[in-house]
């Protein structure tokens, strides 16, 4: 079998067309206009690519958007006044504080201090807990993807069996909160696995989806892929490879060219996952635009 190539450049495409009608049907309606400010601190060279890309998409929907950057030297205080002041600006309705930060500052306080309604990576323990309870809330972007895409692409998760590798709080945690809930797109039986667990090859040769967040290239090996599984490889590892054009190439978690033999559908890397996360990110602030509007109503 030679798996299906889950597009997520195609797909992602399509929930950013999705927002941008939404969106403007919104302001033509309340006059608002979206807003997303992401507070970037020191010079974490992929940080300062993700935000940039982040303002882009929102520009290009015609959103209000900023990039608030802070020295690598910042203090705790000066950062919480700036998430002070982005809580109180009625023109900001996303508040994104990017990851990772510099050493020193506290990172669970400050995303404990962005509003509940802002909080746009839903990383608030207000916005982790609502999605625990099955309640209304912004989903972290990469999980709220993931789903996305599995449910655009016709994937089936009631009653199979899912093995989510990754229990980090930003992706295997939701995302494994996502295939258990009750209703379309969940209904699944969840493992989680970890860098603890044991005989890791012989519970995801079970998975009919296995979701891969791990941070280690090529990880799981093609033949521990259940033939006609659906693999969604969430990793983004650089290798290197003096044949590239800046010296590294990206892969995933999964070994691509061995795993899409034995599965039914994979998403690539890069390709798959990445840019959903993004587009999720447009869509979780059009959400929280319009609970805002709503409450100030
Ligand atoms: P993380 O916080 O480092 O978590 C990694 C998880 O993998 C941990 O739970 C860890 O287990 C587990 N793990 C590590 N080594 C393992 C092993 N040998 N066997 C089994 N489990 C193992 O990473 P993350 O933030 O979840 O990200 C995971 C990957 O996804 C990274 O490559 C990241 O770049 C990528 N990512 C992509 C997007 C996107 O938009 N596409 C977004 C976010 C992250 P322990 O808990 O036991 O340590």
């Amino acid at each position: 079998m030679t798996a299906r190539i889950l597009d997520g450049v195609a797909a992602a495409a399509r929930v950013r067309e999705e927002v941008r009608l939404e969106s403007e049907e919104f302001t033509r309606a309340t006059g608002v206009t979206p807003g997303l400010v992401v507070v970037l601190v020191g010079e974490n060279p992929a940080s300062q690519v993700y935000v940039r890309n982040k303002r882009k998409s929102c520009l290009d929907l015609g959103w209000f958007s900023e990039i608030h950057q802070f020295p690598a030297t910042a203090t705790q205080a000066e950062v919480e006044a700036e998430v002070d002041a982005l809580n109180a600006d009625p023109r900001v309705h996303g508040i994104l504080i990017q990851l990772p930060l510099p050493k020193g500052l506290d990172e669970q306080s400050l995303l404990e201090r962005v509003r509940p309604e802002k909080d746009v990576d839903g990383f608030h323990p207000v916005n982790v807990g609502k999605l625990s309870l099955g309640l209304p809330a912004p989903v972290p972007c990469t999980p709220a993807g993931i789903a996305r895409l599995i449910a655009m692409e016709q994937i089936e998760t009631r009653g199979k069996f899912a093995v989510v590798i990754g229990r980090s709080n930003i992706v295997g945690k939701p995302v494994a909160q996502l295939l258990m809930r009750k209703g379309p797109g969940g209904d699944a039986t969840v493992c989680v696995c970890h860098s603890r667990s044991a005989d890791l090859p012989g519970i995801v040769r079970q998975a009919d989806i296995l979701v891969a967040a791990i941070g280690q290239p090529n990880f799981v090996k093609g033949e521990w892929v259940k033939p006609g599984a659906a693999v969604i490889d969430v990793g983004i590892n650089r290798v290197e490879d003096s044949a590239a054009p800046k010296g590294y190439r990206l892969v995933g978690d999964v070994d691509f060219a061995a795993a899409r033999e034995v599965a039914s559908a994979i998403t690539p890397v890069p390709g798959g996952v990445g840019p959903m996360t993004i587009a999720m990110l447009m869509h979780n602030t059009l959400l929280c635009a319009r609970a805002l509007t709503a409450l100030a109503r």
